[in-house]
């Protein structure tokens, strides 16, 4: 029999929140694959004079995704996956050219992983060259954008594809982000943490509109500025469950399971 103690802590860790370090993400469990389903993973930024943002400990987002990225696309492969990794370098190729690579491997699917840097910060460390980094330990939790440009057809894979990943991100134990700093970039779709760029055409994400071979969708993964979040995702255990809830969906998608 439990004794109270127990009983307590055990009620704790349930209700703590990710990324608080007691909450717990889980690995969803994953059939066999029936196919060989065929995904482009996109390590964002990375491109000449593209850094992207800097976190809290002056981490550069094009660093942290590429990270992100090779531990997506190893779990992946394992799992059967057949995978086109856009960027394994830290600088990688220029976005369109990215694009060309991904329409000549005809994928199922694309995802792009980024960090965002959310809102107001506060000075949190010095670097080496002396520069500032800042934090903001609010905000944290992950979300998934789409544009709604081009033909029905592919807006729709994109919606489809997009809620399939913020729902299983969700049933693996992530945090969906609100938006509440989004303001009128992004129009919120009916799925959590999901938003569908809503910015004047010109000044639409390129990436996430450029091509209509597959549906492409932007994992925004944690907040950069926040230090217990980036420190999560310096676990091995956040990438395991990470890749099977990006399994799981693409499973679903693909394989209507
Ligand atoms: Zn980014």
């Amino acid at each position: 029999m439990l004794s109270h103690a127990s009983v307590l802590l055990a009620l704790l860790l349930a209700a703590a929140p990710w990324p608080s370090p007691e909450a717990r993400v889980s690995v969803l469990p994953l059939p066999p694959l029936a196919s060989r389903i065929r995904i482009a993973i996109d390590a964002g930024h990375g491109a000449p004079g593209n850094t992207g943002n800097w976190g809290c400990h002056c981490q550069s987002e094009a660093d942290e995704t590429l990270v992100e990225a090779t531990e997506l696309s190893r779990r992946l492969r394992r799992f059967g996956f057949t995978v086109l990794d856009t960027r394994t370098t830290p600088l990688g190729a220029k976005y369109p050219a990215r694009i060309a690579d991904i329409e000549a491997f005809k994928p199922h699917l694309v995802v792009s992983l980024h960090t965002d840097a959310r809102a107001d910060a506060w000075p949190h460390e010095t670097n080496p060259d002396g520069g500032v980094c800042f934090s903001n330990p609010k905000d944290p939790g992950f979300a998934v954008l789409w544009s709604e440009e081009g033909s029905d057809a592919i807006v729709k894979r994109r919606e489809t594809w997009g809620r399939a990943v913020s729902h299983e991100l969700r049933a693996a134990g992530f945090l969906p982000y609100s938006g509440e700093d989004y303001g009128s970039l992004y129009r919120d779709d009916d799925e959590p943490a999901c938003f569908v760029d809503a910015r004047p055409i010109k000044q639409r994400v390129y990436f996430l509109r450029a091509t209509s071979v597959a549906p492409v969708i932007i994992v925004e993964t944690h907040h950069a500025l926040d230090p217990v979040e980036v420190d999560r995702w310096h676990e091995g255990a956040t990438h395991e469950a990470f890749a099977a809830a990006i399994a799981s969906a693409a499973l679903k998608v693909v394989e209507n399971r």
